[in-house]
C-alpha cells in the first residue's frame, strides 16, 4: 500500500505563500492546496509602479490560476483548530491540513488616528484602484475648483514611492497641484542607509513633493487634515486626498492555542513552525521573526519553510532561519535609487537592475 500524503495547506497565496507552495509542488509525499481570499497574486514591492502605470501588469499582479496548477481554494480562512487539524473558512466549508503554513502579511494600522476612514490606505492592489478612481476624480474636479493638495501619510519607503507615483500622474496634469508628504518624526526614510535616504530626498525635491517633518497627524476630515507640530501649534491643511502610508500590521485569524505578540505576530521557533504546535509553519509579515518586514525576508523564510516541511515530514533535522540584507532600493520610476553591494546607485540604471531583478524573481512564482 502506497503511504498516504501528507496534506499541506498554506494561507496566503503572497510573497511568502505562493513561493513556499510552487517549492513545494514536486513533492511526492506532499499534497498542497493553497487558500487565498483573491484569485491573483500580487507582488506587492511592485505596487507603486503598477499604480503610476509605469509597469505593465503582467509584471506584478498575476491570476492565480495561471502560475498555481495545484490545489487552490478561493477564500478566506477565519479559524484555526490545530486540535483538529482542520481550518474553517469564510463560506463555512472546513479544511483539514497536517501540516499548516500561515502566510497572511499585513494590513493597514491607523493607530486609532480620527477620521481614518477618509484617508485611502496604499497596502493592496484594491486600495490601489481606488485611490486611482479617486485621483482621476479630483483631477476633473480640479478644472473647475482650483488646484487641489494631495496628502501622502507617512515618510517611510512606501510612503515615499507611493508619493512619488502619485505626483508621477498628478503633475502629468496639473503641473501646479501640490504633493505633500507628512512625517511624525524629525526625518523620513530612517530605516535607510543615511547616504540613500539623502539622495531619494534629493529626488523628491526635484519632483516637486512637498516634504513636512515633525507633523503628527491628529485628524482627517474629506476635506482637510489637521497635524501638530513637534516644535508646538496645531495646523489645519486644505486636503481633499489623504494617502495613509504611515503604519500596517500583521494580518491575523484566530488559531485556538496560540497567543499572539504584542503587535500581533504569530510567535515561532527559529525553524519558523509554531512555538506550540510544530505542525504550524509561520512566516512573511505575520510571522515573529525579528526581520524587517519586506519582501526580501518573506523570500528567504519562503526557501527555509519550504526545506523545513519536507525535513519535517521525513523526521530529518530542521534548520534555523537566518537573514541576509541583500541591499535597498525605492522605486522612483527613472530616479530610483538603491545601495547595491554596499554602493549607492541611482537613476536609470538602478530602474534596471531593480527591474531585472523583479523579473528573475518572478519566475520563481511561475
Ligand atoms: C506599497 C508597498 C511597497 C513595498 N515595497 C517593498 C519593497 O520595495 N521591497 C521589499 O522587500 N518589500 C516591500 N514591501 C513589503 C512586502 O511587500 C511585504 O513584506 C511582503 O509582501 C510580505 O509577504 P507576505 O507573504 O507575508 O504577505 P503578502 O505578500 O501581503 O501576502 C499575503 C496574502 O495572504 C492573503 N490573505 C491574508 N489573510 C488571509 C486569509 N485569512 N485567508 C486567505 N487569504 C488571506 C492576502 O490577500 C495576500 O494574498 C512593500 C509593501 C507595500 C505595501
Amino acid at each position: 500500500m502506497p503511504e498516504e500524503k501528507k496534506r499541506v495547506v498554506i494561507i496566503g497565496a503572497g510573497v511568502a505563500g505562493l513561493l513556499v507552495a510552487q517549492q513545494l509542488r514536486k513533492q511526492k509525499e506532499l499534497a498542497v492546496t493553497l487558500v487565498n481570499e483573491h484569485d491573483t497574486f500580487l507582488f506587492l514591492p511592485r505596487l507603486t509602479e503598477l499604480f503610476s502605470g509605469s509597469i505593465p501588469q503582467q509584471k506584478a499582479l498575476l491570476p492565480l490560476k495561471h502560475v498555481w496548477k495545484g490545489d487552490f481554494v478561493l477564500d478566506q480562512a477565519n479559524l484555526v483548530n490545530p486540535a483538529e487539524k482542520s481550518i474553517i473558512l469564510n463560506s463555512n466549508a472546513t479544511l483539514p491540513y497536517d501540516i499548516l503554513v500561515v502566510a497572511t502579511g499585513s494590513q493597514v494600522n491607523y493607530f486609532n488616528t480620527p477620521g481614518s476612514q477618509y484617508s485611502y490606505p496604499f497596502y493592496s492592489w484594491e486600495d490601489s484602484e481606488k485611490l486611482r478612481e479617486h485621483v482621476s476624480r479630483m483631477l476633473e474636479a480640479d478644472e473647475q475648483q482650483g488646484t487641489h493638495t494631495f496628502a501622502i501619510i507617512g515618510g517611510g519607503p512606501t510612503g515615499v514611492e507611493t508619493a512619488y507615483a502619485l505626483a508621477h500622474i498628478v503633475h502629468k496634469q496639473r503641473p501646479g497641484a501640490k504633493v505633500l508628504l507628512l512625517e511624525a518624526g524629525p526625518t523620513i526614510l530612517k530605516v535607510l542607509p543615511p547616504k540613500l535616504a539623502e539622495a531619494v530626498r534629493t529626488e523628491l525635491e526635484v519632483a516637486h513633493i512637498d516634504i513636512m517633518t515633525n507633523a503628527k497627524v491628529l485628524d482627517i476630515t474629506p476635506m482637510s487634515i489637521s497635524i501638530e507640530r513637534t516644535e508646538g501649534g496645531k495646523e489645519t491643511i486644505p486636503c481633499y486626498t489623504s494617502v495613509w502610508a504611515a503604519g500596517s500590521k500583521p494580518r491575523t485569524l484566530q488559531i485556538s492555542g496560540i497567543e499572539y505578540t504584542p503587535r500581533g505576530e504569530i510567535p515561532v521557533r527559529p525553524t519558523l513552525q509554531s512555538q506550540v504546535d510544530s505542525n504550524i509553519f509561520a512566516l512573511g509579515d505575520c510571522a515573529a521573526t525579528g526581520t524587517p518586514k519586506t519582501a526580501q525576508a518573506a523570500v528567504q523564510q519562503a526557501a527555509l519553510a519550504a526545506g523545513n516541511i519536507i525535513a519535517h515530514v521525513k523526521g530529518k533535522q530542521l534548520a534555523p532561519f537566518t537573514y541576509a540584507e541583500k541591499g535597498t532600493v525605492v522605486a522612483l520610476e527613472k530616479r530610483t535609487a538603491g545601495i547595491f553591494y554596499g554602493k549607492l546607485i541611482t537613476g536609470f540604471l538602478a530602474q534596471q537592475a531593480r527591474d531585472k531583478y523583479y523579473q528573475y524573481q518572478l519566475r520563481s512564482y511561475q
